[in-house]
């Protein structure tokens, strides 16, 4: 490499260094769960997004090898070329049935879709409007698109509406997350929606933290807020709750096919492994016929706030798996996370870039796997942490 490059690098590493915003992975040597192995030492697990415990659940990983022994274990071509078996083709049928729209459309990843709505949906001349603390995935999709990129302030649906009616452009897409990832919180749906109405614009939900938690039956967000009906394009992830890998779009025929002829993510790209698709099929069957995963999972929340409470520190306002405790700077949040770790105990210091800065915190997220004593586990850990003494956290406290 030309020494002009490796300073460059060199220097970008450091600087992150210097911040305490430099990222580093850790080595699993176990499956995802409520419970993980790194270099020999077991970990209560407070990090991850299998919010049913379905990433190892026994029948989805049988659902995967007989889809391989099936389907083999690569699709081999994109979804238009070659690749589009008829595993993918079922979990589609599937995911429309579940979720009450009339087509769903499989992307590789939830990034991916993201970045093929804003592609397909927006050209120049066009106008988006997206909440503030949207996902980097649906940010960067506004920003990749051409049209002209708003950001409206959280959850702030007089903002967004004063936004959409001073747009000179005719063609406004409003997206949003359904639920907050760094925050658990929601997305006010039913007003975001009658905003979107009244000013004529598309609504986007991006609810890769919503499906298969939330609402009575796992539908989501937009199941909690009784909108399934009046959000055009709804996308989701099968990587999150649903404990495989890939992401979809729903919505009318016409969307999709639009998707499928013009979404360049989802053309130029190898369509999942099939035997992904089929955890995903196992996994939705799994998230609508035993509702009682959901149930243990909205207990482990209660249990965990009431918790807080006793402790006296803050309550997230939040009644999604994830539980941040905000610390302010990425010091604070980073030597949190390390006790924690020391403690035999897993839960991520989320830094900027990711959050705004001074908003640095720990992310819980708890999932149905974990028992009470787990949760137990984890509040006498946070208790020797001293946190309710930092004066920040005592003024946020409610
Ligand atoms: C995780 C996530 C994504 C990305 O989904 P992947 O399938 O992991 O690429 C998109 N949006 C939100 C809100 C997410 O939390």
């Amino acid at each position: 490499m030309h020494p002009a490059w490796r300073a460059r690098i060199e220097r970008a590493l450091a600087e992150r260094r210097a911040k305490s915003l430099y990222r580093e992975r850790r080595v699993l040597d176990s499956p995802q769960g409520a419970r993980v192995v790194i270099e020999g030492r077991e970990y209560l697990n407070f990090s991850s997004n299998d919010y049913l415990g379905l990433a190892a659940d026994p029948r989805v990983i049988e659902a995967m090898n007989e889809a391989a022994r099936l389907y083999g274990a690569g699709s081999g071509a994109a979804h238009l070329v070659s690749g589009h078996l008829r595993i993918h083709h079922e979990l589609e049928e599937r995911l429309a049935e579940f979720l009450g729209r009339e087509r769903a459309l499989l992307f590789s990843s939830g990034y991916m879709a993201n970045l093929g709505i804003g592609a397909a949906l927006l050209k120049r001349g066009d106008a988006v409007f997206e909440d503030r603390l949207n996902h980097a995935s649906l940010i960067d999709a506004g920003l990749a698109s051409g049209a002209r990129f708003a950001r409206y302030r959280h959850n702030d649906g007089v903002d967004l509406a004063a936004r959409l009616a001073n747009a000179e452009e005719a063609m406004r897409l409003v997206m949003t997350d359904g639920v907050f990832s760094m925050d658990g919180d929601l997305a006010p749906l039913n007003e975001i929606a009658a905003i979107a109405e009244r000013h004529e614009a598309c609504l986007v939900v991006d609810d890769a933290h919503g499906i298969g938690v939330l609402g009575e039956n796992g539908r989501g967000t937009l199941e909690h807020f009784a909108v399934i009906d009046r959000v055009p394009v709804l996308m989701g992830t099968l990587g999150k709750a649903l404990g495989s890998f890939g992401a979809f779009v729903a919505g009318e025929g016409a969307l999709i096919e639009l998707l499928i002829n013009e979404a360049r993510t989802y053309v130029y790209t190898t369509a999942l492994p099939p035997a992904a698709a089929a955890a995903a099929i196992a996994a939705l069957e799994i998230v609508e016929r035993e509702p009682e995963r959901r149930a243990g999972l909205r207990a482990k929340v209660k249990l965990f706030q009431d918790g807080l409470r006793a402790l006296g520190l803050p309550v997230p306002e939040s009644i999604t798996p994830i539980q941040p405790i905000v610390l302010g700077s990425a010091e604070a949040a980073l030597a949190a996370a390390h006790r924690l770790r020391e403690a035999g105990m897993l839960v991520p210091a989320i830094r900027p870039p990711t959050v705004p800065p001074g908003t640095a915190r720990l992310r819980v997220s708890l999932s149905a796997a974990h028992g009470e004593e787990d949760i137990a586990r984890l509040l006498e850990a946070l208790s020797r942490l001293g946190l309710g003494e930092s004066r920040n956290m005592r003024q946020s406290a409610r």
